[in-house]
């Protein structure tokens, strides 16, 4: 794939918590890309309000992370949902009550 073209191809910084972004695997999903540019950062401010916001919002315990589109370098949110993350906790946790 050629990605001269991209906007960003290089790990961009997360403007909520100054983490270095990591590549997520979007082959799979409405993307139009191989991979999208995600803060995993657990301690990330977008990622920690989020719960609440959507709890408040759509009455559900989720969240988003920040992410940014390798090819036109626009900013969004994904919800943090993935099935690992269902396959590893079977049912979602609040992090902000997660026993440290
Ligand atoms: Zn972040």
């Amino acid at each position: 794939m050629d990605t001269k073209e991209w906007k960003v191809t290089e790990a961009p910084t997360c403007p909520h918590c100054k983490a270095v972004m990591e590549q997520m695997d979007s082959r799979y999903l409405d993307w139009d890309s191989p991979y999208l540019w995600v803060c995993y950062n657990n301690d990330c401010t977008l990622f920690k309000k989020g719960w609440n916001h959507m709890m408040e919002s759509v009455g559900q315990l989720v969240s988003y992370r920040f992410m940014i589109h390798p090819q036109d370098g626009q900013a969004g949110v994904i919800p943090a949902f993935s099935p690992d993350y269902l396959k590893k906790n079977g049912k979602p946790a609040n992090p902000n009550y997660a026993d440290e």
